[in-house]
C-alpha cells in the first residue's frame, strides 16, 4: 500500500477495539472520546497495516497535544512508532510529513500574520522556545518553528540553541 499524505476523520467512538474495526486505508483516523478525548487510533499512515495509537490523556501516560483548526487536525510533537515499520512523522492540519534520516519533508509555507506575530514576539535578549511562542500565540508549535525557520532565512531571527529562538 502507498504512504498516506493526508490523514482522513472517520468520527469518534468510545472504545479503542471499536476505533480499530472502522480504520481501513493509511492515514484513517478515529477519535477515541470517553467524557474527553482519550487517544487516536490511526491506520499507519505508512501502509504497513498496522495500527497507531496517539495517546491525549496525560493520566494515561505520555500524551501528544492535540490542535483542531477548522477541522484540521494536527498533533505535537512527532509519531515516531518503535517497533514494526518505525514510522515517524508529523501531522500538521490534516497533512502528514514525513521524518527520516532523508530530513524531514519540506515544510508548508507558513500564513505571513504568523510569521509576524512570531517575529513580534522575539527579543534580542533571550531565546525562546518555539514551544513557549506557539503556547502565548495559540498557534501550532510546528508552525511556529516553520515561522521561525523562515525569519532566520531572512536574516531577521537566529537559533543560539537547538530549539530557541532570538531577534537579531
Ligand atoms: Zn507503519
Amino acid at each position: 500500500m502507498r504512504r498516506a499524505d493526508a490523514v482522513r476523520n472517520l468520527g469518534t467512538a468510545a472504545r479503542y477495539s471499536e476505533a480499530m474495526q472502522r480504520i481501513k486505508q493509511p492515514g484513517d483516523y478515529v477519535l477515541v472520546v470517553r467524557g474527553m478525548p482519550r487517544g487516536i487510533v490511526m491506520s499507519c499512515p505508512d501502509g504497513c497495516g498496522e495500527h497507531v495509537v496517539i495517546n491525549l490523556d496525560r493520566q494515561g501516560g505520555p500524551a501528544w497535544r492535540r490542535y483542531t483548526s477548522g477541522d484540521k487536525l494536527s498533533i505535537y510533537p512527532s509519531v515516531w512508532r518503535d517497533n514494526g515499520c518505525r514510522a515517524h512523522f508529523i501531522i500538521v492540519r490534516d497533512r502528514i510529513y514525513w521524518c527520516g534520516s532523508d530530513g524531514a519533508d519540506s515544510p508548508a509555507q507558513v500564513e505571513k500574520s504568523l510569521v509576524f506575530a512570531v517575529l513580534e514576539h522575539l527579543n534580542h535578549v533571550t531565546p525562546l522556545h518555539y514551544e513557549t511562542i506557539a503556547a502565548s500565540l495559540g498557534a501550532i508549535p510546528w508552525e511556529v518553528v516553520w515561522a521561525c525557520a523562515a525569519l532566520e532565512r531572512a536574516g531577521q531571527a537566529s537559533e543560539p540553541k537547538r530549539g530557541y529562538f532570538i531577534r537579531r
